[in-house]
């Protein structure tokens, strides 16, 4: 084998490498894509067990409301500082707090945010369907 071509070889697979990272990342969202599809052809009772699967792999989230610090209902997330709350909870909060000509600090401990405003707060159903499926799971035993 001739120099210039163990330089082509070796060009040639470099550029093979670019194209394989590219490759893999439109895999992933194929795949991505692939599993969203098939969620949306489930049923509404494979739904249900979606959910749960789900609940299970993520008990470790805290459903709690910081306010009210029981499970919340209706939670939101905060879009600034991506907390949840209930959605009553922290409305009642901003509302006291603009009263008060204050703002209203996020409640969750340690958290930066001191300007939590009712238009950052985003209905989380994903978060709302995980709290009602665990809910289902604790009730069975
Ligand atoms: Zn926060």
């Amino acid at each position: 084998m001739s120099l210039s071509a163990v330089h082509g070889t070796l060009s040639s697979l470099k550029s093979c490498q670019a194209d394989i990272g590219t490759g893999m990342d439109i895999v992933t969202d194929v795949a991505m894509d692939l599993a969203e599809a098939h969620a949306n052809q489930e049923s509404a009772e494979s739904m249900e067990e979606l959910d749960e699967d789900i609940a299970v792999t993520q008990s470790q989230v805290n459903f709690t409301c910081p306010l009210t610090q029981v499970e919340m209902v209706n939670p939101v997330k905060n879009k600034k500082c991506n907390h949840h709350y209930d959605e009553a909870a922290i409305l009642s909060l901003i509302k006291t707090r603009h009263s008060q000509k204050k703002k209203c600090r996020c409640p969750v401990v340690g958290c930066g945010n001191t300007d939590v405003k009712d238009s950052d707060l985003i209905p989380d159903q994903m978060l709302r369907r995980r709290i009602q499926s665990y809910k289902r799971q604790n009730n069975r035993t």
